[in-house]
Protein backbone atom coordinates (compact mmCIF):
# COMPACT_ATOMS: atom_id res chain seq x y z
CA UNK A 1 0.00 0.00 0.00
CA UNK A 2 1.00 3.45 -0.88
CA UNK A 3 2.14 5.45 2.17
CA UNK A 4 -0.84 8.45 1.01
CA UNK A 5 -3.94 6.21 1.62
CA UNK A 6 -2.18 5.04 5.06
CA UNK A 7 -1.06 8.93 6.03
CA UNK A 8 -5.23 9.97 5.29
CA UNK A 9 -6.93 6.74 6.77
CA UNK A 10 -4.95 7.49 10.33
CA UNK A 11 -5.98 10.80 10.07
CA UNK A 12 -9.46 9.89 9.28
CA UNK A 13 -9.08 8.21 12.34
CA UNK A 14 -7.85 11.11 14.59
CA UNK A 15 -10.59 13.08 13.08
CA UNK A 16 -13.31 10.78 14.47
CA UNK A 17 -11.79 9.99 17.90
CA UNK A 18 -11.45 12.29 21.08
CA UNK A 19 -8.29 10.76 22.67
CA UNK A 20 -4.87 9.70 21.70
CA UNK A 21 -5.11 6.85 23.38
CA UNK A 22 -7.84 5.78 21.79
CA UNK A 23 -6.22 6.90 18.20
CA UNK A 24 -2.97 5.61 18.23
CA UNK A 25 -4.08 1.74 18.17
CA UNK A 26 -7.13 2.38 16.24
CA UNK A 27 -4.27 4.24 13.24
CA UNK A 28 -2.18 1.67 13.94
CA UNK A 29 -4.18 -1.27 13.12
CA UNK A 30 -5.58 0.34 9.74
CA UNK A 31 -2.30 0.08 8.66
CA UNK A 32 -2.37 -4.08 8.64
CA UNK A 33 -5.98 -3.70 7.50
CA UNK A 34 -5.08 -1.64 4.72
CA UNK A 35 -1.99 -3.17 3.73
CA UNK A 36 -4.47 -6.55 3.08
CA UNK A 37 -6.53 -5.08 0.83
CA UNK A 38 -5.81 -5.78 -2.89
CA UNK A 39 -3.58 -3.57 -3.96
CA UNK A 40 -0.59 -2.67 -6.43
CA UNK A 41 2.88 -1.68 -5.38
CA UNK A 42 2.37 -4.59 -3.39
CA UNK A 43 5.37 -4.89 -1.07
CA UNK A 44 8.77 -3.03 -1.41
CA UNK A 45 12.05 -5.03 -1.09
CA UNK A 46 14.62 -2.89 0.47
CA UNK A 47 17.09 -5.34 -0.88
CA UNK A 48 17.35 -3.98 -4.17
CA UNK A 49 15.66 -0.43 -3.72
CA UNK A 50 16.62 1.23 -7.12
CA UNK A 51 16.96 5.07 -7.53
CA UNK A 52 13.90 5.16 -8.97
CA UNK A 53 11.96 3.40 -5.98
CA UNK A 54 13.55 6.42 -3.72
CA UNK A 55 12.44 8.66 -5.73
CA UNK A 56 8.78 6.97 -5.78
CA UNK A 57 8.65 6.82 -1.86
CA UNK A 58 9.69 9.76 -1.17
CA UNK A 59 7.00 11.67 -3.59
CA UNK A 60 4.38 9.30 -2.18
CA UNK A 61 5.15 10.60 1.37
CA UNK A 62 5.86 14.39 0.64
CA UNK A 63 2.21 14.19 -0.89
CA UNK A 64 0.80 12.55 1.91
CA UNK A 65 2.53 14.63 4.36
CA UNK A 66 1.64 18.00 1.70
CA UNK A 67 -2.24 16.51 1.79
CA UNK A 68 -2.32 16.60 5.51
CA UNK A 69 -0.37 19.67 6.42
CA UNK A 70 -3.37 21.65 4.14
CA UNK A 71 -5.94 19.74 6.04
CA UNK A 72 -4.70 20.55 9.80
CA UNK A 73 -3.49 24.25 9.17
CA UNK A 74 -5.76 26.29 11.26
CA UNK A 75 -7.64 23.32 12.04
CA UNK A 76 -8.47 22.91 16.04
CA UNK A 77 -8.35 19.37 15.87
CA UNK A 78 -5.20 18.85 13.57
CA UNK A 79 -2.80 17.71 16.21
CA UNK A 80 -5.31 14.62 16.38
CA UNK A 81 -4.91 13.99 12.58
CA UNK A 82 -1.19 14.11 12.74
CA UNK A 83 -1.46 11.34 15.61
CA UNK A 84 -3.49 9.21 14.17
CA UNK A 85 -1.73 9.49 10.85
CA UNK A 86 1.98 9.43 12.43
CA UNK A 87 0.71 6.19 13.74
CA UNK A 88 -0.82 5.22 10.88
CA UNK A 89 2.61 5.06 9.39
CA UNK A 90 4.25 3.37 12.24
CA UNK A 91 3.98 -0.24 11.46
CA UNK A 92 6.27 0.57 8.00
CA UNK A 93 9.18 2.19 9.77
CA UNK A 94 10.74 -1.60 9.71
CA UNK A 95 11.42 -0.42 6.46
CA UNK A 96 14.15 2.09 7.71
CA UNK A 97 15.97 -0.12 9.93
CA UNK A 98 16.03 -2.07 7.10
CA UNK A 99 17.97 0.14 5.46
CA UNK A 100 20.48 1.37 7.97
CA UNK A 101 20.86 -2.13 9.92
CA UNK A 102 20.15 -4.64 6.54
CA UNK A 103 17.62 -6.59 5.15
CA UNK A 104 17.77 -9.14 7.84
CA UNK A 105 16.94 -6.95 11.22
CA UNK A 106 13.54 -7.15 12.48
CA UNK A 107 12.80 -10.22 10.28
CA UNK A 108 10.18 -11.64 12.96
CA UNK A 109 8.89 -8.26 12.50
CA UNK A 110 8.65 -8.13 8.71
CA UNK A 111 7.57 -11.86 8.74
CA UNK A 112 4.59 -10.92 10.68
CA UNK A 113 3.85 -7.36 8.78
CA UNK A 114 3.89 -9.67 5.62
CA UNK A 115 0.89 -11.95 7.39
CA UNK A 116 -1.68 -9.08 6.40
CA UNK A 117 -0.23 -7.99 3.54
CA UNK A 118 -1.48 -8.47 0.12
CA UNK A 119 0.82 -10.49 -2.12
CA UNK A 120 -0.79 -11.09 -5.19
CA UNK A 121 -0.32 -9.19 -8.70
CA UNK A 122 -3.21 -7.08 -9.58
CA UNK A 123 -3.86 -5.48 -12.60
CA UNK A 124 -2.91 -1.54 -12.51
CA UNK A 125 -6.08 -0.03 -12.68
CA UNK A 126 -8.45 -1.47 -10.09
CA UNK A 127 -5.19 -1.90 -7.70
CA UNK A 128 -5.21 1.88 -7.55
CA UNK A 129 -8.80 2.60 -7.65
CA UNK A 130 -8.51 0.70 -3.89
CA UNK A 131 -6.20 3.09 -2.57
CA UNK A 132 -7.23 6.63 -4.36
CA UNK A 133 -10.81 5.02 -2.88
CA UNK A 134 -9.61 4.77 0.51
CA UNK A 135 -8.33 8.31 0.25
CA UNK A 136 -11.52 9.82 -0.99
CA UNK A 137 -12.93 7.87 1.81
CA UNK A 138 -10.77 9.21 4.28
CA UNK A 139 -11.13 12.64 3.08
CA UNK A 140 -14.99 12.85 3.44
CA UNK A 141 -14.61 11.63 6.89
CA UNK A 142 -12.03 14.58 7.30
CA UNK A 143 -13.72 17.49 5.94
CA UNK A 144 -16.97 16.03 7.44
CA UNK A 145 -15.50 16.76 10.83
CA UNK A 146 -14.42 20.45 9.39
CA UNK A 147 -17.89 21.55 9.04
CA UNK A 148 -19.30 20.43 12.15
CA UNK A 149 -16.52 22.13 13.60
CA UNK A 150 -17.19 25.41 11.73
ZN1 LIG B 1 2.77 -2.01 5.73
Amino acid sequence: MLTTPHILIGAAIGSQLPHAWQIVPAAAASHFLLDSIPHVQGYIDVEDLGKKEVVFLLADIAVGVGILTVLTVGNPIGEMLWIGAIAAMLPDFHHISQVLFGPGSLSRYQKLHMKFHWKRDMKFIPGVATQILIIFVSFLFITKLFNLSS
